[in-house]
């Protein structure tokens, strides 16, 4: 029924199970960032509300139902996130989902659905929601209007009232396997085997991960450059080096997440020239440069590798501090080895 997603068979047999027999009024879906869980959760709406489900119970993508809960504008399907009501330009979403949110949810329920036979909210980021929205919640989940599902998504269930957990079915996702990430990313996305070794053991259990680390960050179009710009600060000269902290930097005053993903490639990057150096190649994530990683390896020391490690680490936690990041860029760029 969900043949189109990677991992989580015994979540989806519980969905699959509700799509048979009836669904409950209403789903806590937790586990990692970047698992699957919003996306299933979307699937798994479009499903009950299609209006011509195949012989084996999934959607089947050509109703208007399916078409318009494709296109994010099925009227009886609303996902609800941290971005309700924000400014669009805030470059982070708000911390919280706020109170309207969930009275905007209590409104439309109240109404018959104009389609399907269900009205479905997903509500991501649930552990999100401010005190006065789980208390709304909590009102709804109690007396549910009948043809109404609301589906929570959130990384720690135990960050939910208890009161709302235990009012709604569990369904729990773990990692997905690395060799399942792999075949996703080949098979659908068409994205070559190396690649996605390379991304599938980056992705740390999360193919959503994965494939935004194959786009750049989602939504950008260009292809991943973090790795290569860390390979490329790692064999520049020391005037290179401090040329992009001061770079960085300049960039950081517009897009701190930034300054921190380079410095998580970057750190990448010298984890696996470590393990290059101790022989452990099987640990290598960057798969596709093993013989770039194995020249690296044979120009310095562990114990250069691990303080490399240990440097990247630090200036990281300085920047989270507020310390002067130009500054503590350029002590780094010092400190890191020099280029073979
Ligand atoms: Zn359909």
């Amino acid at each position: 029924m969900f043949a189109d997603i990677v991992g989580h068979s015994r979540a989806l047999d519980l969905l699959a199970r509700a799509v048979t027999h009836g669904p409950a009024h209403a789903y806590l879906f937790s586990g990692p960032a970047s698992v699957g869980k919003r996306s299933i959760a979307e699937l798994f709406a479009r499903t009950l509300d299609c209006s011509d489900r195949r012989a084996d119970g999934s959607a089947c993508g050509g109703c208007r139902s399916c078409r318009l809960a494709a296109s994010g504008g099925h009227p009886d399907i609303r996902l609800i996130d941290r971005s309700f009501g924000a400014d669009e330009r805030r470059s982070r979403p708000p911390k919280e989902i706020p109170i309207e949110a969930v009275r905007s949810i209590q409104r439309d329920a109240s109404l018959s659905p104009s389609m399907g036979p269900w009205k479905v909210y997903v509500i991501d980021g649930a552990d999100h929601l401010s005190g006065p929205g789980a208390d709304a919640l909590l009102k709804l989940l109690e007396e549910p209007p009948s043809p109404v599902i609301i589906i929570l998504v959130c990384v720690d269930a135990g960050t939910l009232p208890a009161t709302v957990v235990s009012r709604c079915q569990m369904a729990r996702f773990g990692p997905v396997r690395v060799d399942d990430i792999e075949r996703f990313l080949v098979a659908r996305h068409g994205i070559a085997f190396d690649q996605a070794a390379t991304l599938a053991r980056l992705a740390d259990g999360a193919p959503g991960m994965a494939l935004a680390l194959s786009t750049g960050r989602p939504g950008a179009k260009a292809p991943p450059s973090g790795i290569a710009e860390a390979v490329e600060l790692d064999a520049a000269s020391l005037v290179d080096r401090l040329r992009s902290a001061e770079k960085i930097a300049a960039d950081h005053i517009r897009d701190r997440a930034r300054t921190e993903e380079r410095l998580r490639w970057l750190s990448l990057w010298w984890r696996d020239v470590l393990f290059a150096c101790c022989g452990c190649r099987e640990l290598i994530v960057n798969v596709d440069r093993a013989t770039a990683l194995d020249a690296r390896a044979a120009t310095i020391s562990i114990a250069d590798a691990r303080d490399a490690l240990r440097a990247i680490d630090e200036t990281l936690a300085q920047i989270n501090d507020n310390v002067q990041t130009r500054l503590a860029l350029e002590l780094l760029m010092m400190r890191l080895p020099p280029a073979a």
